[in-house]
């Protein structure tokens, strides 16, 4: 991989830009590039953290980057004798209708319960699950065993935290959400007091759901359950204690339904509580899940397309002055206006063949920016356009590093 120390480009910087010429360049000017430490105060440190889940909440990214898209498939686990689940024929209509649902609800984000008189905001969860469809495989598995079919979570049988049926019948578990449809044990194995309900448990990247065929629910029905497990999955741990790492989750007495009076007056409807609701996500929440997939190399970055590598022709206009201080995958060209000033304080992926373009007068700030292209391409740099006396300016600090970069444009 090419990479680039500031140090070094802020030389090469000056010395090119100058030669390549823009639509509103009048004159072959130098071209102002300063280094941050003489240029700028302490107070970007101050915000430069990354890594609080507050900077990824849709809310402040989502309309940089599109939904992000993870890919799930599913195993329709039966007994040898085909009778204890679906058909493949309903299986593929029950995924659909499920899966459907589940994304419709993800898109339905609604407003907190709680706290009483909460002003949380509401932000678009933009992600959405993709049945992974390849090598001639529909995403829909069909596994007749009698010994690993059946779920148990209570009692001498109970097995809803052992691996063994996702070690043997997962399918590209590293990056692909595997999802086990599975009925209870038999009723002559079961306690007298095991009660069979739609149930789930999330292990790893795989998750097991029990109970739908069993109890005749519609697929529509479950829905939530999926999304509270995938959630376990992106990252999210129950949120009616306090050790959730999110302050807009308020502890509570986990409520089923909100009741006349009493601790249950007003019930929780968030996704990660255990309650008839299960339709709302908090932006930490949301923020905790997208600064999971915005970071490289994480578990739950290897489950989604990366459609951030396919360039969107429509760029992003920056106007007044904005500070990125979450990692981004960005596949739009940006544009800094005149007068405007963008600035990258972490990491930032830029798609093939888009630039960053900084009109006179405008600023782009790299503040300890790693500015590079995860999708094993080159992005086309940053241009630098200036107009009589006025000028685009790059500001760098000299940890900052550029890479994947076209080599027309820095050499
Ligand atoms: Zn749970």
């Amino acid at each position: 991989m090419k990479s680039y120390r500031l140090k070094f480009l802020l030389i090469i910087f000056t010395l090119v830009i100058v030669s390549l010429n823009f639509n509103c360049s009048s004159s072959k000017q130098s071209v102002v590039v300063t280094q941050l430490d003489d240029f700028y105060s302490d107070e970007l440190d101050a915000e430069n953290s990354c890594s609080d889940p507050l900077l990824y909440s849709p809310c402040l990214i989502g309309k940089y980057s599109d939904a992000k898209l993870i890919r799930i498939n599913f195993h329709f686990m039966n007994s040898e004798d085909k009778s204890n689940n679906y058909a493949p024929k309903e299986g593929t209509e029950v995924v659909r209708q499920l899966v459907k649902n589940a994304n419709l609800r993800l898109s339905s984000n609604e407003k907190m319960n709680l706290p009483i008189g909460n002003d949380t905001p509401v932000c678009p969860p933009s992600y959405q699950y993709v049945l992974q469809q390849d090598h001639g495989e529909n995403g829909i598995f069909y596994h007749y065993n009698d010994e690993l079919c059946f779920f148990a979570n209570k009692g001498k049988h109970r097995n809803n935290y052992d691996y063994e049926v996702i070690k043997k019948y997962s399918v590209g578990l590293d990056s692909v959400v595997n999802i086990f449809m599975m009925p209870h044990i038999p009723q002559k194995m079961r306690d007298k007091n095991y009660s069979v309900t739609s149930t789930g448990v999330a292990l790893g990247t795989a998750l097991k759901m029990a109970g739908l065929y069993e109890t005749n629910k519609k697929p529509w029905e479950v829905a939530t359950l999926l999304n509270h497990e995938i959630g376990h999955i992106l990252g999210l741990r129950h949120s009616w204690n306090t050790d959730d790492y999110c302050t807009d989750t308020p502890r509570h007495s986990n409520c089923w339904s909100s009741r006349v009076k009493g601790k249950c007056a007003v019930a929780s409807n968030n996704a990660m509580d255990y309650n008839n609701s299960q339709m709302a996500w908090t932006p930490c929440q949301l923020g905790v899940i997208h600064k999971s997939f915005n970071q490289l190399e994480s578990k739950q970055r290897n489950l989604l397309i990366p459609n951030w590598c396919d360039k969107n022709n429509t760029p992003i206009i920056i106007e007044g002055h904005v500070v990125w201080n979450q990692a981004l995958d960005i596949n739009q060209d940006i544009i800094i206006l005149t007068g405007a000033s963008l600035t990258v304080a972490c990491r930032l992926h830029m798609a093939a063949n888009t630039s960053i373009t900084v009109e006179p007068d405008g600023q782009l700030i790299l503040n300890n920016a790693q500015v590079h292209n995860d999708c094993g391409q080159q992005w086309n740099g940053i241009q630098l356009l200036s107009k009589g006396k006025k000028k685009g300016v790059l500001v760098a600090s000299v940890e900052s590093i550029l890479s994947d970069i076209q080599v027309p444009i820095i050499e």
